[in-house]
C-alpha cells in the first residue's frame, strides 16, 4: 500500500518511506491510499481471536510490502503484552482503560510500534536517525520508553518547562542512553514550532536524518486503531449500538478509531471531547477551522490549539462537513466541569478517573442525553497517578504509587535547558 501527502504536492511513498520521513516534503501528512474493509466473518468471530491476531489482521494491509508477516507478528507480540480492559462504571457506560502499558499512558502502543518499525528499517544501515519530538506531557515518556536502546536511533524530546507533571517529567528525563530531554523555556506550541522549524532547516537536514514521533507519523498513529477493535471485542455481547468518546488533543486517537470503523467495525458515532482548547468543537458548529494558541488546563496532554490530525479526519469524509457531522460530534469542557465529573464518577461509581478520562466521560454524557439507547465507551487515556496532584486535590484521596512509577520518581532528572531555536539547532548540529 502507498501513502500520499494530504497536501498533494509530493510523490506517493511506501509505508517504510512514510515512517522514516515522518512528514511529506510538501509538509503534508501521509495518508493511506485506500482502506480495505476486513471480512464480516472477522467481526462476527472477533471474540475468539487474541489481541495479537486482531492487530495483525487490522494492520496487515498497510504495512505488508515493507514488513514480513513474521516481523509484524514479532512486533505485535512485543508491544501488546498488557491488557486493554473495558470496565463498566454505570449502566450503559464503560471506560476503556488504555493505561496498563509501561508508562501508563495510551501512547505506549503507538510509540512501541513506531520504535520497532524504525529499528527494523535501520538495521544494517550506518546512517543514524534522529527522532525529534515535542511533548505536552505523555508523548515524551512513551516515546522515550519505546525507543530506549533501539540501535541506530537517537531521540531528542522537547517539553515546556514547568508545564508537565513531575511524574511525566521524570519519565522523559531519567532514561539517558539514546534519549535526550530538552527543557524549553516556553509553551508546548513553542516546542512544536521549534521542531517544525528544525524539519525544514536545510543546515540540519543536510547533516542529519530527522523524523518525528508525534502522531503525524503513520507508525505512531495507525496502530491506535487496535484499541477500538479490542474494545469492540469486549462490548459486542451487550447487543447495543456502540459509541466511543475520545478525550482529544491532536486528534490522532479519534482519527484512528474512525479508521477502525472503515475497516468494518460496527460503531454508531464518535465523540471527540476536548478541554477549553476548542478549535474542533467550534469547527463542528461553524464549519470554519480557526486554529488558536493553546491554553493550559488540568488535562494538559490535550492542550492543543491546532490539532495536526484533524486534516486526516476531514479527508476520511472527503472534506464534506455534512458527512463528517453525521458520524462525529465534538464538545469542549472547562477545568471546573472536569473536576466535577471526576468527583461525580468517584462518588457514584467508586472509580478514580484522571482529568483526560473525565473529559471523555463528559462528552459521552452529553451525547447520551439525546441518544439514550446506546452503549457508550469513553477512553481512559492515562492512569490517574500520572496527574497525581490534580486527582488527589480534586477527590481528597491519596493514591498508591505503582511500582514502575516509583522507580522513575527516585531517579535523577537530566535535561538541557534551552530558550531559543538557535540553541536546539546548535545541539543538533554538534551532537
Ligand atoms: C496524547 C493524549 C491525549 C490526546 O490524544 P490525541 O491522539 O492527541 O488526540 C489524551 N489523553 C492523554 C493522557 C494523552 O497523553
Amino acid at each position: 500500500m502507498n501513502f500520499y501527502s494530504l497536501n498533494r504536492k509530493a510523490p506517493q511513498v511506501s509505508f517504510k518511506e512514510a515512517v522514516i520521513a515522518g512528514i511529506a516534503p510538501d509538509k503534508g501528512l501521509y495518508f493511506p491510499e485506500s482502506i480495505i474493509p476486513l471480512s464480516s466473518t472477522f467481526f462476527k468471530n472477533i471474540e475468539g481471536l487474541s489481541n495479537q491476531e486482531i492487530a495483525f489482521r487490522a494492520i496487515h494491509q498497510f504495512v505488508k510490502e515493507d514488513l514480513s508477516d513474521q516481523t509484524i507478528k514479532e512486533i505485535l507480540s512485543d508491544m501488546l503484552d498488557f491488557d486493554f480492559p473495558v470496565v463498566q462504571i454505570q449502566e450503559n457506560i464503560s471506560t476503556l482503560e488504555l493505561f496498563h502499558g509501561p508508562t501508563m499512558a495510551f501512547k505506549d502502543v503507538g510509540a512501541r510500534f513506531m520504535a520497532n518499525c524504525l529499528g527494523h528499517f535501520s538495521k544494517g544501515k550506518n546512517e543514524e536517525v534522529t527522532v525529534l519530538v515535542a511533548t505536552s506531557g505523555d508523548t515524551g515518556g512513551a516515546v522515550a520508553n519505546g525507543f530506549l536502546g533501539v540501535k541506530g536511533v537517537n531521540v531528542v524530546i522537547l517539553y515546556p518547562s514547568g508545564k508537565v507533571s513531575e511524574i511525566q517529567e521524570k519519565q522523559l528525563t531519567t532514561l539517558g542512553r539514546n534519549i535526550t530531554a530538552m527543557e524549553v523555556d516556553g509553551t508546548f506550541d513553542d516546542c512544536q514550532n521549534m521542531v517544525k522549524t528544525a524539519f525544514i532547516d536545510q543546515e540540519i537536514t543536510s547533516k542529519k536524518k530527522l523524523t518525528s514521533a508525534n502522531s503525524i507519523n503513520v507508525a505512531r498513529w495507525l496502530p491506535q486503531l487496535f484499541y477500538f477493535l479490542f474494545a469492540y471485542k469486549q462490548a459486542k455481547s451487550k447487543g447495543k449500538e456502540i459509541v466511543f468518546s475520545i478525550p482529544s488533543g491532536n486528534f490522532g486517537n479519534v482519527c484512528a478509531g474512525i479508521v477502525a470503523q472503515r475497516l468494518g467495525m460496527p460503531v454508531k458515532h464518535f465523540i471527540a471531547a476536548t478541554n477549553i482548547n476548542d478549535t474542533v468543537p467550534n469547527f463542528m458548529i461553524s464549519g470554519e477551522y480557526i486554529p488558536k494558541p493553546s491554553s493550559a488546563t488540568i488535562s494538559n496532554a490535550m492542550d492543543v490549539g491546532d490539532p495536526s490530525n484533524f486534516v486526516r479526519i476531514r479527508q476520511l469524509y472527503d472534506n464534506n462537513f455534512k458527512k463528517l457531522s453525521q458520524n462525529l460530534s465534538s464538545y469542549s469542557f472547562s477545568d471546573d466541569e472536569t473536576r466535577s465529573a471526576m468527583q461525580h464518577i468517584y462518588h457514584t461509581s467508586s472509580y478514580v478517573s484522571d482529568p483526560h478520562g473525565a473529559v471523555g466521560y463528559l462528552g459521552l454524557k452529553k451525547f447520551l442525553e439525546k441518544h439514550p439507547n446506546t452503549y457508550g465507551i469513553f477512553l481512559e487515556t492515562a492512569h490517574p497517578v500520572k496527574f497525581l496532584d490534580v486527582v488527589q486535590d480534586t477527590l481528597e484521596i491519596s493514591l498508591e504509587i505503582p511500582k514502575q512509577i516509583k522507580k522513575v520518581i527516585e531517579k535523577q532528572k537530566i535535561s538541557h535547558k534551552i530558550s531559543s531555536y538557535e540553541e536546539l539547532k546548535s545541539y543538533l548540529l554538534n551532537s
